[in-house]
């Protein structure tokens, strides 16, 4: 009988398909010491982004055939000690980009009307209509940094609130933006014209930081930037001060340099609105991920 091991928190549908290929075995919040016992004799190991799979872990596994990363980034994964071991790594790049475009919009639009402050304030028993003042998005210039799949969902919603939409992305064919009727710019270009900005590349060497002082200062005032991509992609620091001084109206973030950012000064700032890492956290994305990871791990243990 194979065996499937699971150490982060699955949707029930994808435990049902790993049923069909063997015997599951779910261990949640387990330490690595735990994961090490438990996968020396397990076919297969499905996780999310809760556990860390690291080389360790891996050379302590003598069966293992497949690791399922049920979400998009497989950052917590030493593909290396896996290509090294002959592990083959699946995941699902596709599952929650509807999801974390949807949150874009959520974080856009809570920042251009104040919601959040406006909800605070009347959690308090206020009527304050003066203090939360926002602004239209409509025919405002949204600048896409990354017109990949997250950014082509953003594009075509950004259309229904007709936006005019420009976009950085060195590695896209220009037709593919001309089709979308996107106008393909520099960073700094595109810092410079819109009023919106939001950030759907990886983070690497060549984007960490890519928003940094620079940019800022090129940015017209009150602008309102969004990052549901990947912490450091954004220079806090200059964030901190871009708010501070008024080139930035409000920043709208999912994700931080340091999570939880329990030390990070940017959260005390009223222009900034955040949400805990949870562009991928819905049912849907959930499901779906779960579910292609799950239906690719069977397939690959039955060979
Ligand atoms: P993708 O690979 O489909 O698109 C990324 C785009 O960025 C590509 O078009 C690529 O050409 C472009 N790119 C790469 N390097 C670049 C650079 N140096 N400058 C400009 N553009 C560059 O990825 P995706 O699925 O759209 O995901 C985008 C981001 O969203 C990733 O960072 C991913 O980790 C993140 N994400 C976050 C959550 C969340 O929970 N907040 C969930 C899923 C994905």
């Amino acid at each position: 009988m194979l065996k499937i091991l699971i150490t982060d928190p699955l949707h029930e549908s994808a435990i049902e398909i790993l049923k069909e290929a063997g015997e599951v075995e779910i261990a949640t919040g387990i330490s690595i010491e735990e994961i090490k016992q438990k996968i020396k004799d397990a076919d297969a190991l499905v996780v999310r982004s809760g556990t860390t799979v690291t080389k360790e872990i891996i050379d302590a596994s003598e069966n293992l055939k497949v690791i399922a990363r049920a979400g998009v980034g497989v950052d917590n994964v030493d593909l290396d000690a896996a290509t090294e071991k002959g592990v083959v790594v699946v995941n699902a790049p596709d599952a929650s980009s509807i999801s974390v475009a949807e949150l874009m919009f959520g974080l856009m639009l809570s920042a251009a009307r104040n919601i959040p402050q406006a909800t605070a304030s009347l959690k308090k028993g206020e009527w304050d209509r003066k203090s939360f003042k926002g602004m239209e998005v409509y025919a405002k210039t949204l600048g896409i940094v990354g017109l990949g799949r997250i950014g082509q969902q953003v594009a075509k919603r950004a259309q229904a609130f007709e936006m005019n939409i420009v976009a950085y992305d060195p590695y896209i064919p220009e037709n593919v933006a001309s089709e979308l009727g996107i106008k393909l710019l520099s960073v700094d270009e595109l810092c410079a014209e819109s009023e919106f900005i939001t950030l759907h590349v990886p983070l690497t060497t060549k984007t960490k930081h890519m928003i940094g002082k620079t940019q800022f200062d090129l940015m017209k005032n009150n602008t309102i930037i969004i990052n549901c991509a990947r912490g450091g992609l954004i220079d806090e620091n200059a964030l901190y001060d871009a708010i501070n001084c008024g080139k930035v109206k409000a920043a709208g973030l999912d994700v931080f340099e340091e999570e939880p950012p329990t030390k990070n000064p940017l959260i005390s700032l009223n222009g900034l609105i955040g949400t805990p890492h949870q562009g991928a956290s819905t049912e849907e994305a959930q499901l779906s991920a779960g579910t292609i990871v799950a239906e690719q791990t069977v397939k690959i243990l039955k060979g």
